[in-house]
């Protein structure tokens, strides 16, 4: 099949083509409006989706060198995310696929990061476990088929990605931070400040307390010294990066060690993290692990991973009718 796939459920616009399996087209438009605001405004995203969305449809058809003819199914992403931002590409598939005569898929956001991993080689195989970590989830998902997947551990308040966000916040960067905090983290001590690691029981994750640990220690540094944050930044960065990957890692290995599982794969836009990379190659290393990092543009939010994701419903003939309304909250 060929599958036009459709991602709006925060603020990127994207849009994909999968032939076969094989993804030919992959534009990603971000909305760069947000970073005057430090947040996603849902308000101007939905707004920003309904002027991408025909341009990133049609640069997709000409990357993949297609005419909309040639399509034999469309998919959008339904949720979860911002409703005003799904909204947009749910009612933009549905006319599509009506106009064109072809039928629809509905792709779960986080299932498709997860499935991110069927893009390219290598890939895993079932059962293997997942550390989804992106800007509105962290979880540890035992995936044991396509569409059979466990959440084994989660947030119990801050996303990982929240995480890096707030501090960048804190630390006066723009929004998006991470991408940031990464950059600056490659020049600095990752042991030059120590935050604590929250002792939260089994495979769940906490992020408030570090947020609010990051945020006392530099008002007391900030109040001695008014230069303090400008001159100690790359370390900073290295030492809040250190303590999110630790925080992540150890409660991987504790499920990778419950579950008897040695397949480990990382998904979401914090896995684009370099600490996390190379944090994950490390203990790979020791846990004699076999490890699944995806490409940069299929961590972040991409049409791609929905498009794979399309591709395998549509082996199973799962298809939606015009009636399908967008969820903010979505369960697997
Ligand atoms: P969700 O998938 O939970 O609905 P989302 O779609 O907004 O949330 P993604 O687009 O998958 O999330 O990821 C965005 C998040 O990834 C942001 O919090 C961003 O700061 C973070 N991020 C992206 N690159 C990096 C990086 N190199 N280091 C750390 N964080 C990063
Ligand atoms: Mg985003
Ligand atoms: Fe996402």
């Amino acid at each position: 099949p060929v599958i036009l796939a459709i991602e709006s459920s925060c603020d990127e616009t994207s849009v994909a083509v999968s032939n076969n399996g094989k993804i030919t087209a992959n534009v990603i438009a971000n909305q760069t409006i947000h970073e005057n605001y430090g947040g996603v405004i849902p308000e101007l995203a939905s707004r920003v989706h309904q002027q991408n969305i025909v341009p990133a449809v049609n640069q997709a058809l000409k990357d993949a060198g297609l005419r909309k003819s040639d399509l034999t199914a469309v998919a959008f992403t339904r949720g979860p995310g911002l409703l005003g931002s799904l909204l947009v590409g749910v009612s933009f598939a549905k006319s599509f696929a009506l106009a064109l005569g072809l039928p629809l898929i509905a792709v779960n956001h986080m299932q498709a990061h997860v499935l991110a991993h069927f893009i390219d080689e290598p890939r895993p195989e079932f059962p293997f476990l997942c550390l989804t970590v992106s800007g509105g989830h962290t979880q540890i998902v035992k995936v044991n088929d396509y569409f059979d997947m466990e959440i084994v551990g989660e947030t119990l308040d801050d996303a990982a990605g929240e995480a890096f966000d707030k501090t960048a916040k804190i630390l006066e960067l723009p929004y998006p931070g991470g991408p940031l905090i990464d950059k600056w983290a490659r020049s600095g001590n990752p042991e030059a400040f120590s935050f604590p690691e929250p002792q939260i029981p089994g495979l769940n994750f906490s992020f408030s307390g570090l947020k609010t640990a990051v945020l006392y220690f530099l008002r007391e540094r900030v109040q001695a010294d008014p230069v303090f944050i400008e001159n100690n930044l790359a370390d900073i960065c290295a030492s809040v990066q250190h303590r999110i990957v630790s925080i992540l890692l150890n409660k991987v290995k504790k499920a990778a060690v419950q579950y008897g599982i040695s397949q480990i794969a990382i998904a979401g836009g914090v896995s684009a993290n370099s600490g996390l990379r190379t944090g994950l190659e490390e203990m790979a290393k020791k846990q004699g692990w076999k490890i699944f990092i995806p490409a940069f543009q299929y961590c972040t939010d991409n049409a791609g991973m929905i498009a794979i994701a399309a591709h395998h419903l549509y082996q199973k003939g799962e298809f939606v009718g015009q009636d399908t309304a967008p969820m903010a909250r979505m369960e697997f």
